[in-house]
This record gives structure tokens, sequence and C-alpha cells, in this order.
């Protein structure tokens, strides 16, 4: 899906894909970071009714992974869709196509006209939006857990407007049913806080003021004088800590993953001694792993829902040594376009691929709670070998195509 923007600096037409955090001009060549607190939010134009005299009803747009626990496995998809956040239920379920034949504008909290506050929160509420039941289908013998893992986690508002006692589309003027008391008291409820925020600024360096780098659609940017990294976080950069693997031979690219620290109440998994215990690996547990503080690796990049649940078990069952003052890599590294917050949700999946108490863990993974401590990167060289990507010291292999954004 496609977003145009007037260029903050000369005010000429830009077109960006969904996923870019980086908006850049064909015009004036300026290369501005899109910074937004919570979800990046977009409205469909309407098409005859000014913007000011339109109603905007909110979608989630969700394209990740979702995975879900059931009591004999993991199952994984793929998913592409977007989910109606209110309940007004003249309103189609979701956006289907209108949305990919438009090119849709940022939602600027500036904007004058009535946006409807979401109901449902994407990643808690999930479950309760009705669309969804038919999407993921009914596994028999039930699911434990659901994760959802968001690559694009966006809120996109469709517009409507009432003519004549009917409700109509704005998108495509089209009358979609009677607008009763019901559809009344449904579009009252308007977003008095707009604190979402959007703001467009040079990518440099908070530390050294050097230009920061990083692909169109990268989460984290790194800085190659100060050798440092940083993740936006509302309307500023903040620093991540980061850690390179010692490359035997030199790798030609680096591949970033996320370390993230938990706690979690009610299993006793503090330390890599503790996870080889629970996960009855077959190592025998050296006294300084009892001091080791357990960290849960996952990919920072996007890629197959296979080899993502395969990377997180591996890893987090290896417990990698990152140098943490490690000198930034002058080879390849793969841009990180999968969100910190996305390693706190992958928690549940890793520990359900990999403890062996699957029959007390299950049932009770739902209401777990993990609390999100810390997350830091850590880059991990890889060779190329043909298409295939490999690590040899940890015994990873996976082709090249299946991790998203990798140029080189
Ligand atoms: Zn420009
Ligand atoms: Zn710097």
């Amino acid at each position: 899906m496609q977003v145009e923007h007037p260029c903050p600096q000369c005010g000429g037409p830009v077109t960006l894909e969904e996923s870019d955090r980086f908006l850049e001009c064909g015009f004036c060549r300026v290369r501005l970071y899109i910074f937004s607190k919570g979800s990046l939010r977009y409205f469909l134009p309407p098409k005859s009714r000014p913007v000011d005299e339109s109603l905007f009803v909110p979608y989630w747009r969700f394209r990740g992974m979702v995975f879900s626990i059931g009591a004999s496995d993991i199952q994984h998809k793929v998913v592409d869709a977007s989910f109606r956040a209110r309940d007004v239920h003249s309103l189609p379920p979701s956006l289907g196509f209108r949305a990919q034949a438009l090119k849709m504008k940022f939602a600027s909290p500036e904007i004058k006209t009535a946006f409807l506050a979401p109901q449902y929160a994407l990643k808690s509420d999930l479950s309760k939006i009705d669309a969804v039941a038919d999407f993921l289908g009914k596994p028999t013998g039930g699911v434990f857990h659901r994760a959802y893992l968001g690559e694009t986690l966006s809120l996109i508002y469709a517009p409507v407007y009432i003519k004549n006692n009917t409700l109509f589309d704005g998108v495509l003027d089209k009358a979609l049913g009677a607008a009763g008391p019901e559809i009344e008291t449904a579009l009252s409820d308007r977003e008095a806080d707009r604190g979402w925020g959007l703001r467009f600024a040079s990518a440099l360096c908070p530390n050294c003021g050097w230009d920061l780098s990083g692909g169109r659609e990268s989460l984290v940017l790194f800085c190659g004088h100060c050798e440092t990294a940083w993740q936006a976080q509302g309307a500023d950069f903040k620093k991540v800590a980061l850690g390179v693997l010692p490359s035997e031979g030199g790798g030609e690219v680096y591949l970033p993953f996320w370390r993230a620290s938990v706690e979690i109440k009610g299993l006793q998994l503090e330390s890599y001694a503790d996870l080889v215990k629970a996960a009855n690996l077959p190592k025998a547990i050296r006294p300084e792993w009892h001091e080791k503080p357990l960290l849960f690796w996952s990919p920072a990049f996007k890629s197959h829902p296979k080899i993502y649940l395969r990377l997180c078990s591996q890893l987090t069952t290896l417990q990698p040594e990152a140098e943490p003052e490690a000198a930034m890599p002058k080879a390849t590294i793969c841009p990180v376009t999968v969100d910190a917050q996305e390693a706190f949700e992958s928690i549940k999946v890793t520990l359900a691929e990999t403890l062996t108490s699957k029959k007390t863990l299950l049932p009770a993974l739902d209401a777990l709670p993990v609390k999100a401590k810390a997350a830091t990167l850590a880059l991990i060289p890889f060779h190329l070998r043909g298409s295939e990507l490999i690590q040899n010291e940890f015994k990873l292999s996976f082709q090249k195509r299946s991790v998203h954004g990798l140029e080189f």
C-alpha cells in the first residue's frame, strides 16, 4: 500500500510505501526519518466529500506472523490483513481492496476532522475482532496462546458520512445502510486526545551529529562514526545497546538479533543453568551458568515464520556471547526491520518450543506474566555460500532470499 505526502522541505509530492521509515524527496533530495508516537496512522482520502466533513473509522492493518500454540504443535501463518477497530456493523469488517487502489495520507494530529477512537488494541484484543476467527481458523484441540508478531502494524482511517439518514462509504460514495441511533452512537466516540504525533527529521546521530545509516525500512539506524545504534522512540532517537559477535575469517554479512531480558513470574528461568534444566538440553551445567542471566534471542529482521521460530529457539538455547564494546563491522549489516517490542512478544512462543514441561506450561502460557526488562541488539556474522547464509559456529543455515531487505 502506498502513501502520498508533501515533502516537508519543498512541498513536492512524495510517494512512499507503508513500511518505509524514510521519506525521500525526488525534487529536493532531502531524506527524512519518520518519527511516530505509537503505530503510524493513515487515512484514505474521501472521494467527493471534504476531509473536514467526513468521519473517519479506524481499521488496524497487520502484516506479520501469527503463531498458534496448540497441544501438539505450533502452527504459523503469514498474515496480511486489516480489521475494523470499532464495532460499526454496517461497515465492512476489513478494508478489502479499497486501500490498495488508493494512495493513503498520513493522519497527522493537526488535521481538522473527526477521527473515531479505536475500540480494540490490536495485540491484546485481536481475538475479540469478529473477522479474525474466520481468518485464522479454529484448530481442533484448541489454542493455548497466539502470538502476533508484526512487521507492519498501522491504523488506517476510512471515511464515512451520513446523508438523508443513510450511512455512506466515503471512499466509494456508496450507501451502506440506514443511519439509526445505534450507528449514531457508534460514530460519536471521537478521539479527543490526539497524542499520537508525527514528525519528519534528518537522521543525525544524537551523540556526534554524523548521518545515521539504514535501509528504507530500518527501525534501528547505525552511526558509522561513533559506532552506536539508535532506535526511534516517540519523537527522538534512543540509544540501543549493541553487541557484536566475533567472526572467524570475517563474515560477509551481519544479521541483527534482539536479546530480551525479562522477568517471568511462576517459572524458575533466570539463568542459563535454569534453561538448560527446563529445556533438558544435552549439556553439563557449568558453575558460571548459574550466574549468567538468561536472554531470549529473536531475529531483528523479517523472515519466514519457520526460520524465525528456529532461530529464536536455537540461539536462546545456545546463548552466544557478544562483545559489547566491539567495533562496528565493516561488512554489510542487514537492516533491523523488527521492533524490539516483538522480541518480548516472541518469548512465549520460544518457551513453548524449547521447554519440556509442555503439559503444565502450555495451559498456563496465555496468562503467564512476562515482564519486559530490556532489549539489546547483537550482530552475528554469516558467510554467503551460493544462495545460502551460513553460520558455522552455531550451525545455522538458510536461504539468503528468506531474509527480507538484505541487499548486497
Ligand atoms: Zn523536497
Ligand atoms: Zn555518532
